[in-house]
């Protein structure tokens, strides 16, 4: 990038327009079912079109005021209704349109622990395969974050270790349906049933999953209780730039009844300006993506979503057998969600991630963890039926390349060099190096605290104003 003040004249639109074109000539594949992370793209003719016309209606009201918008309040309403009859939502049931799955988190910690005022050190409990946001979370907040292991088999954790780990200072239980890593579906009857017992608040991570799985249900998979059908759920958040398929930046956080979401808001007149009453992080808030969401799910429709699930559920088997299939793959668990995960035993799963780059198919490696071997974590959508059949081959040819090569062997690079010598050392010129399997074995090996120093830095380094 260059440092660049503002074109003395403003630029002809076209002209500005175009140099976003070539920008995003570098980005991934938004479209195309062969991009299995960051982006979910339910191959739908004309559904971007709808969403960026109902975005463009709404972009410059803003949320901060709903007497003042009223519209922007219908259409929140209007999307946490419909994820509240989703998710079996009893008679009472309250949400919020958030940013994304990250803020509904923060915001469920916030409620419980501000619904817990005489607890003077707050802690909650989740297991180690929840979403990093909660740890973000109980970071922001401070809230003390207590994990609970899972079993490398099953990836869930056992509800006696959830129910021990619960003190008198645990304001919340945390669970996930499913986990985001591996798609698995914790025992969310057993962890809420220990966390009513204890009087505490339990959330449920549906961010991921909760547009889906009441889909699948519908399909025959059989997919364990985990909504408010489940007695001792108290909140619960699903993204709707998930699988909802809507533009990003909108998730919605359900609470059980008004009481339990009421410390989620913060009132402030303390100040000379206007009485500030958020129910969310921000304050100003476009409505661009609200209406965009409601545009989508009003026009895909509930056997729309049937159907887009259908589909997914069938690039998921496609994709799993594609994986039991080949000589040295190994599920690392038995697909019951949208996630296929796997792991190869008898090569580096970081060669054999390049050479899926390398065939056009951008998958999501992730680091070996407390006994769970490095894997490629692939969220599947609509969009990535029709390509199935093409990734078998790819994956085969991938694998056989994998094997061939060998493991990578580790850098010899001092971790301590200034991080240019150190990228320069390791690869990057001005953008990634070609192959990532070096800088993934690094990151690999290193333990977790050395791996976030070291992302901090390389992505401090990419954000500068004059980087190169
Ligand atoms: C994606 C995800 C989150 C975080 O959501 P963002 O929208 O990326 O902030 C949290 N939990 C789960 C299970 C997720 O899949």
């Amino acid at each position: 990038m260059i440092r660049m003040s503002l074109p003395k004249d403003g630029l002809p639109a076209e002209q500005v327009l175009d140099e976003i074109r070539a920008l995003r000539a570098a980005d991934r594949p938004t479209h195309g079912g062969r991009l299995f992370a960051y982006v979910y793209d339910p191959g739908l003719d004309g559904l971007d079109e709808l969403a960026m016309a109902a975005y463009a209606l709404s972009a410059h009201v803003n949320g901060l005021d709903p007497t003042a918008f009223p519209s922007l309040l219908a259409m929140e309403n209007t999307l946490v209704g419909a994820a509240a009859v989703l998710l079996d939502g009893p008679e009472g049931v309250v949400g919020n349109v958030t940013s994304g799955g990250t803020e509904s988190l923060m915001l469920a910690v916030k409620a419980a622990r501000d619904g817990a005022p005489g607890v003077q050190r707050p802690r909650m409990v989740a297991p180690v395969t929840a979403h990093a946001a909660f740890a973000k979370a109980a970071h922001y907040l401070g809230v003390t974050l207590d994990l609970v292991p899972v079993s490398p088999q099953t990836l869930r954790p056992a509800a006696a270790d959830v129910a021990a780990a619960v003190g008198p200072e645990t304001v919340l239980v945390a669970c996930s349906a499913p986990s985001y890593a591996h798609g698995v579906v914790d025992p969310v009857d057993e962890i809420a049933a220990a966390a009513a017992a204890a009087g505490v608040r339990c959330h449920v991570d549906a961010c991921f999953g909760g547009w889906t799985l009441p889909y699948l249900r519908r399909l025959g998979v059989e997919v364990p209780p985990f909504d408010f059908s489940v007695p001792g759920v108290t909140s619960i958040s699903v993204d709707l730039h998930k699988y909802a398929y809507t533009p990003k930046g909108v998730s919605v956080l359900l609470h059980r009844d008004a009481q339990l979401r009421r410390p989620q808001y913060f009132a402030y007149a303390g100040w000379p300006g206007y009485t500030m009453v958020n129910p969310v992080i921000s304050s100003t808030r476009s409505g661009g993506p609200i209406a965009a969401a409601y545009a989508v799910l009003r026009h895909i429709g509930d056997s729309g979503y049937l159907a887009l699930a259908s589909r997914t559920l069938e690039a998921v088997r496609g994709l799993a057998d594609a994986v039991s299939a080949v000589d040295g793959l190994r599920l690392v668990a038995p697909p019951s969600s949208t996630v296929v995960c796997f792991t190869a035993d008898a090569f580096d799963v970081f060669v054999l991630a390049d050479e899926l780059a390398s065939r056009g198919w951008h998958t999501q490696p992730q680091f070996a963890f407390d006994g769970v071997p490095p894997s490629i974590h692939l969220s599947v959508t609509a969009s990535v039926a029709p390509r199935v059949a093409e990734f078998g081959p790819d994956l085969a040819a991938s694998a056989a390349a994998a094997r061939a090569a060998g493991p990578v062997s580790l850098p010899e690079v001092s971790l301590d060099r200034p991080l240019p010598e150190l990228l320069a050392a390791l690869g990057f010129g001005a953008g990634l190096p070609e192959r990532m399997a070096p800088v993934n074995a690094l990151l690999n090996a290193v333990p977790p605290h050395m791996r976030e120093a070291l992302l901090v830095d390389f992505l401090g380094y990419l954000q500068r104003p004059n980087g190169e």
